[in-house]
């Protein structure tokens, strides 16, 4: 597996990067705006190509936004299922760039696949439950349980709960498909929109960040009492920014737990932190997932 020579691809809301590497050691990456996906993908397309004919990749890994066809048995594996942005609902990604590439495709969303990076090489390695949580432009949490990507039904989606508002908080949020779920609560827009100006220049003082504690508590709140993960990661640009965000959610979680686990104080550091791999957790993650496909093929 060191020597593996691996392609990964991550789609976001903004931007798609491609990236080669060795073993997980990242040799290139190059990132292109999402657009459309005829667009977007035709950039990619010549990309791995190019790198193709320099040396045939072992795999491929694609870390992608939801919701996604994680079922390698059904026939929407590998498709962007219904997505709001314009033109991706239902596109094909693995399938693409297996008849492409001629590889196997490892595929997952963005935070499953960097949660399986922190079990391997972050802040989660030694963990049997581990949780990702990105706070960007959207609000995405993966899973990783005894080693593997959690997949059932569709794969988890808890960016989209709807959980306890902060006293006197009115904001109605805007997520397109529910309101006020923490997605429509606390991600990059939402916060643009309640405090009126873009995201990166709110200050830290802004009350609007209160809100986001709260409701960022109540989110991991939510995963602790769920999932009983041993550790939870948070990534994205608004944590990376604001890594004083994961200590004041640290303060909100204990409150709304409300002392029923008398060991979480003594925990909590542990268990909940920034994400060790920092801007590296989402390239990494597909890496790993290509991994996983030559492990499989062992
Ligand atoms: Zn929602």
């Amino acid at each position: 597996m060191t020597g593996s020579h691996i392609f990964g691809l991550e789609l976001g809301g903004t931007k798609c990067v491609a990236l080669r590497a060795e073993g997980h050691h990242i040799v290139e990456t190059i990132a292109v705006p999402t657009a459309e996906p005829g667009a977007t993908l035709g950039v990619i397309d010549d990309l791995f190509g190019q790198w193709q004919r320099e040396r045939q990749p072992d795999a491929l890994g694609i870390a992608s936004f939801g919701p996604v066809g994680v079922d390698r048995n059904r026939p929407d594996w590998g498709f962007i299922l219904n997505t709001p942005k314009p033109g991706w609902a239902g596109t094909d990604i693995a399938g693409r760039y297996r008849r492409l590439l001629g590889v196997e495709v490892g595929f997952d969303t963005d935070v499953n696949a960097a949660a399986l990076a922190e079990t391997l090489w972050g802040g989660a390695v030694g963990t049997s439950c581990n949780a990702y949580i990105t706070l960007g432009t959207g609000i995405g949490v993966g899973c990783v349980v005894r080693g593997e990507p959690l997949h059932g039904w569709q794969h988890p989606e808890f960016g989209h709960l709807k959980a306890r508002r902060m006293p006197g908080d009115v904001f109605r949020g805007n997520c397109p498909f529910h309101g006020d779920c923490i997605e429509g609560l606390i991600s990059g827009p939402a916060i643009a929109r309640r405090s009126g100006m873009a995201g990166e220049q709110v200050e830290d003082k802004h009350p609007v960040w209160d809100g986001v504690v709260h409701d960022l508590g109540e989110l991991l709140a939510g995963l602790i009492l769920g999932l009983s993960p041993e550790r939870i990661s948070l990534g994205g640009s608004i944590a990376c920014a604001r890594p004083w965000l994961v200590e004041r959610a640290r303060g909100a979680v204990i409150a709304s737990l409300g002392g029923y686990f008398d060991n979480l104080s003594k925990d909590i550091n542990r268990m909940i932190g920034v994400t060790a791999l920092g801007d590296r957790a989402g390239p990494l993650g597909a890496i790993a997932l290509g991994m996983t496909r030559i492990a499989a093929g062992k």
